[in-house]
């Protein structure tokens, strides 16, 4: 049987949010079995469920929202949640943003790893892929695959930029999460800074939170921590937009130059084909996680 599991103690951080520029606090609060992962602001006594229903907002970010309230940014702590097994856990934000940090999930990663991860006494239903699902157009390709594991590969590829061509593929657990995803931080093009602020992104964005690229070099002075730090990434975000399916994917994810907007897309369409998939329960009563009650049309 996999648990459900929660963390043991709360967890503490903030910091600016990227896009927005805020200033923002979150706190990570132990949650009892069959609550899912839900998003707080207590300020509007708003809660929203981790779900595809509630993705509001695809641009260079996701955006979760629900009753008069939204949260940016969300992925990278989805990521670590995804990862590391989480299953039921309150996310309480105050302000707009998840924060950016250094513009990885390792800090987040740590915390979690340091307080320890509760196993539930109540088995957790995953998504088992059966049969081949792909989404495809001018602009990438996501499929799911039929596999033992979670699995996912991602190929990047820069044409014309130094950067060129990054494949990466990467079996999922916890410890190689932590130490060779988790760390790899979000990046961008000096080229499109300009057009960043133009529209109101990327506020808080600087080179204490992105790796920014030249046409020719690294802007930051410490360099990259990966050589193939942006596709490390790209899997960090896919990690996260993945999870907002409300249960881990049995399967291997294939991505090519896919972003946020057709990760999203690639669920509804997983979701919409009911005969490539089953939900694995381990137990006979109906899964208690509603996004399964929903009509995807
Ligand atoms: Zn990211």
């Amino acid at each position: 049987m996999r648990s459900q599991q929660t963390i043991k103690e709360r967890v503490h951080f903030e910091g600016v949010g990227l896009h927005t520029g805020s200033y923002c606090k979150v706190t990570l609060h132990p949650a009892p079995v069959d609550t899912g992962v839900v998003f707080y602001r207590p300020c509007k006594k708003s809660s929203m469920a981790v779900n595809i229903s509630t993705v509001v907002d695809t641009t260079y970010a996701t955006t979760i929202g629900g009753d008069r309230v939204q949260v940016r940014t969300v992925e990278h702590l989805l990521a670590v949640v995804s990862a590391l097994g989480i299953t039921n856990l309150t996310i309480e934000v105050e302000g707009p943003e998840i924060p950016i940090l250094d513009g990885s999930a390792f800090e987040i990663a740590r915390l979690v790893m340091d307080v320890g991860i509760k196993k539930q006494k109540k088995a957790m239903p995953y998504i088992k892929i059966h049969q081949p699902v792909v989404l495809e157009d001018e602009h990438g390709k996501v499929a799911a695959y039929p596999y033992d594991g979670r699995k996912i590969t991602f190929r990047l590829f820069f044409k014309n930029h130094f950067l060129g061509e990054q494949l990466l593929s990467f079996d999922l657990d916890r410890d190689s999460f932590v130490n060779e995803i988790a760390p790899a931080r979000t990046f961008g093009f000096l080229r499109d800074i300009e057009y960043f602020r133009a529209n109101g992104l990327a506020k808080g964005g600087s080179l204490d939170n992105a790796v920014i690229f030249s046409e020719t070099a690294v802007m930051n002075s410490s360099g990259l921590r990966f050589k193939d730090e942006c596709v490390r990434h790209k899997i960090l975000d896919s990690i996260g937009d993945f999870s907002l399916v409300g249960l881990p994917i049995e399967g291997h994810i294939v991505a090519d130059k896919s972003g946020h907007t057709m990760n999203v897309k690639f669920l509804n369409k997983l979701l919409a084909c009911s005969d490539c998939w089953e939900v694995v329960s381990g137990q006979t009563q109906q899964s208690p996680y509603p996004v399964f009650s929903y009509s995807y049309t």
